[in-house]
């Protein structure tokens, strides 16, 4: 049992304690405490002690509420999500961005929906987070809702690879795609390639039987 201290009339962020309300399953007082917004409850002391208990939940509501609403007016300006959306805008349209020859130079186009904001929000808001980037599932479709969704970057990096083409002997294929023309281990393909550097030829070819490569 730890030394017990009066927490009566303290106030600890909303809470004011009321007064003592026996003991948690482990002997350690509970208090009695009332929030700001009126709900009543007993509060764990050393959690009103060391801070990590600060209201009945409403503090948390209210902030979460705060946060919906910057999201849906001009505080979003200042969230990532909305420079997502901006550079987006601007690689499809803006000649002078850097990016824009990956982008709006090949005739990749924002869809009319996601022109606004609101559009944009309302489609891939939901499944936002900060840690995630936009991605286009098809490289050279638009952005527009069934063709992005939000990826790691790592997971962009490996995507990358699973839908870039490769050319050799007249024909367009990824490199899964390959490797079941050849008969070969996607993996090693992917080695040939990305880890030790070989030319498309090489790694098309070598230890490929004969017959295969006839068939091309
Ligand atoms: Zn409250």
């Amino acid at each position: 049992m730890t030394a017990k201290v009066d927490l009566t009339g303290q106030r600890f962020g909303r809470w004011t304690v009321l007064e003592e309300d026996g003991r948690d399953e482990r002997g350690r007082a509970l208090w009695l405490c009332r929030c700001d917004c009126g709900t009543e409850r007993a509060v764990k002391g050393w959690r009103l002690r060391e801070g990590t208990n600060r209201s009945c939940g409403c503090l948390r509501r209210e902030k979460n509420a705060a946060r919906g609403r910057k999201m849906a007016t001009h505080g979003m300006s200042q969230t990532r999500i909305y420079n997502i959306w901006k550079g987006m805008l601007q690689r499809t349209t803006d000649p002078k961005s850097a990016s824009y020859q990956h982008y709006g130079g090949r005739g990749i186009k924002v869809c009319e929906r996601w022109q606004n904001l609101d559009g944009f929000l309302a489609d891939m808001g939901p499944t936002y987070a900060d840690n995630l980037t936009i991605e286009r599932i098809d490289v050279d479709g638009d952005y527009a809702p069934g063709n992005c969704r939000w990826a790691t970057v790592a997971e962009q990096a490996r995507n990358k690879r699973n839908t870039r083409l490769f050319e050799f002997r007249g024909q367009s294929l990824v490199i899964a795609d390959w490797a079941k023309v050849l008969n070969m281990n996607a993996k090693t393909l992917t080695s040939r390639i990305y880890l030790y550097g070989w030319s498309v030829e090489r790694a098309l070819t070598e230890g490929v039987a004969p017959e295969r490569l006839a068939d091309l």
